[in-house]
């Protein structure tokens, strides 16, 4: 008797996705490394914070000094979700320090689901490890639909309906709308208007 799973057939796009995700990983990974665990602390230190609020249900996060640093993530963005997410310098670049909590993350709960107020994709944080940071804005660096990929002037679409840039840390950098010509974070959405929740 045959105990082993039989193979599933993966459709191509699928298995496209898991190859282009583990790409990304590598690329842009710094997870647990030495020098991310410094920065994160380094730049907590200089502001006497020793904890952070989850910047979708403010929940109270201690900050660990070794890993996981955390009980959810870290991630950089332009924009600052809460008043506790500090600023840091990032490659010559000024952001802001945010941090997402487990569950949050997690999405189960039905009071902690994410949904886009456009097409209800619920956002999906459970692919994020834990206890690490992503240098790239979490909520932009996976557009669930042509909204997010609207100017946040004129609201004309910054790219056609199929196209995607390179990289998730591409959504978190100033681009130029080829309709009005305003320079921005574009594809930073302030989150209350894009999705569906109930906000803390
Ligand atoms: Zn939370
Ligand atoms: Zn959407
Ligand atoms: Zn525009």
């Amino acid at each position: 008797m045959n105990n082993f799973p039989l193979p599933r057939i993966v459709p191509d796009g699928e298995a496209l996705t898991v190859i282009f995700i583990l790409l990304q990983i590598e690329d842009e990974g710094n997870h647990g490394n030495d020098e991310t665990r410094s920065f994160i602390l380094s730049s907590l230190a200089a502001q006497n914070q020793s904890r952070v609020n989850c910047v979708l249900c403010s929940d109270v996060m201690l900050v660990f000094d070794r890993y996981p640093l955390v009980d959810g993530t870290f991630f950089l963005s332009p924009k600052q979700y809460n008043k506790n997410a500090v600023e840091v310098k990032n490659e010559g670049r000024a952001l802001f320090l945010n941090a997402v909590c487990m569950k949050c993350l997690d999405g189960k709960d039905a009071d902690r689901k994410l949904c886009c107020r456009f097409c209800a994709t619920q956002w999906d944080g459970s692919s994020l490890i834990m206890g690490t940071m992503y240098a790239y804005d979490v909520f932009a660096a996976m557009p669930c639909c042509n909204e997010r990929l609207k100017c946040n002037g004129c609201q004309k679409a910054l790219m056609l309906s199929h196209q995607r840039l390179n990289f998730y840390s591409d959504y978190s950098r100033k681009v130029t709308c080829p309709h009005c010509t305003s320079v921005d974070y574009h594809f930073v959405k302030p989150l209350a208007v894009y999705y569906t929740r109930q906000w803390p």
